[in-house]
């Protein structure tokens, strides 16, 4: 095994090609920081994705999960244990919530979210009100139910028969919505900021409405808070800044820090819709991930982390305009706390990519949402040093694709 080469090569000779992974394989991360094979040091400002929400091997996360590690990993939900007990309980203190289903990903919470909307509806107002009306362009997950409720098409067709009575309107278009929905519709599922779709922040009073709608239709509202939870736009969940509570919310990425965790919170009635027996996870809830996400919990939701995503977000927004304003090459920097996108202008359409390319080539990690927008999602306690150092690089990576 040892002796082994492990190249770039054997990507495409053992994995299934869904992925088109980079040219060099980081072996180690500190901080914001990564090195790969060669020795190669990147800024991180992709975060695993919106996931390494304290960057890597942050001391809280790495001592959570050498201590569980040698205590218990898992158990199956045929018991249950004191981690999950623990971060079930904070995550109830903490938010509008009362109880908690733990899973591994955030499709695998949306899923739940779903089932149990369709579950809780079918039970209280009968077999008809099945309707799920979703966003274009938004993004919950990749198994075939969240996939067919997320807003792009072309992730959703080419598998058969899709899950059926599932519709979609524009983001931010209430007379859309309004259009749409009837007493037979079921849940609105919506991001409070759409990630993969382009950063795109809801308008101040369309969150409102959507709220008013959904009440007035008893369906409920469902927050795909995968990206936007965790402290990423400043807030512990982002509907706290919106003056909107959701009837369901789901959360993973950042929730464990970098470990696989997804969970789905709910208010206690519309959870007893979900008796013993009707949905499950084999993994969900296991000690080993809940004890990290536990550790990451505690450590972001303090006013010292959450205040310092916002002062982050002014360190971002001050540099990346003074960029613009000698390249001109976005026509805005949008999205919250630490979830920002670099908008490409009229010259620049379609050429996201491009600059993630001359980034990766200047030593910085950052991640594309659509053809249009370069996204930085990085650890929320990066420091101004790793954000000064990156964002230099940004710069070179920027003027790289301007020069041509
Ligand atoms: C990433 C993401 C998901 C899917 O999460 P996985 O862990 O990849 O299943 C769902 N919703 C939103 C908003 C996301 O950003």
């Amino acid at each position: 095994m040892s002796d082994m080469a492990v190249t770039r090569e054997l990507f495409d000779q053992v994995m299934v090609p869904n992925y088109a992974p980079s040219g060099s394989i980081p072996v180690r991360g500190q901080g914001a920081r990564v090195w790969d094979q060669q020795g190669r040091e990147f800024i991180d400002f992709a975060g695993g994705i919106a996931v390494n929400c304290l960057g890597h091997c942050h001391p809280a996360l790495v001592g959570a999960l050498k201590e569980q590690g040698e205590k218990l990993w898992h158990l199956s939900n045929v018991w249950t244990n004191e981690p999950a007990l623990r971060l079930g309980k904070k995550l109830v203190d903490a938010t509008f919530a009362e109880r908690v289903y733990f899973c591994n990903s955030g499709a695998e919470a949306n899923e739940a979210a779903l089932k149990l909307a369709r579950r809780y509806a079918i039970e209280h107002h009968g077999p008809e009100k099945t309707q799920i009306i979703a966003f274009h362009q938004g993004f919950h997950g990749r198994t075939f139910f969240t996939v067919t409720v997320g807003g792009q098409a072309a992730y959703s067709d080419g598998f058969g028969p899709k899950p059926a009575d599932v519709e979609h309107v524009p983001y931010n278009d209430l007379d859309a919505l309004k259009a749409l929905i009837s007493d037979r519709t079921c849940a609105v599922v919506m991001e409070p900021l759409q990630g993969e779709g382009g950063i795109i922040s809801p308008n101040a009073d369309f969150v409102q409405a959507v709220r008013e709608l959904c009440d007035q239709h008893n369906a409920l509202l469902v927050f795909d808070e995968v990206q936007t939870g965790v402290g990423r736009t400043g807030a512990l969940y982002a509907y706290m800044d919106l003056g909107v509570t959701p009837d369901i919310l789901t959360s993973a990425k950042a929730l464990g820090g970098g470990f696989p965790i997804g969970a789905m919170l709910t208010r206690a009635d519309i959870a007893a819709s979900l008796k013993p027996g009707t949905h499950g996870s084999t993994y969900g809830g296991n000690p080993l991930a809940c004890a990290v996400a536990e550790a990451a919990f505690d450590t972001v939701n303090t006013p010292e982390v959450l205040a310092g995503v916002k002062e982050r977000e002014g360190w971002y927004r001050e540099d990346l305009a003074k960029i613009n304003a000698k390249y001109q090459c976005f026509s805005e920097v949008r999205g919250k706390g630490l979830l920002l996108g670099c908008v490409m202008n009229e010259q620049y359409q379609g050429r996201a990519k491009e600059f993630l390319q001359a980034a990766s080539e200047e030593g910085l990690m950052v991640l594309i949402a659509g053809a249009n927008v370069v996204r930085f999602a990085p650890s929320l306690v990066i420091t101004r040093e790793e954000v000064q150092e990156g964002l230099a690089r940004f710069e070179r990576a920027v003027a790289r694709v301007v020069n041509g």
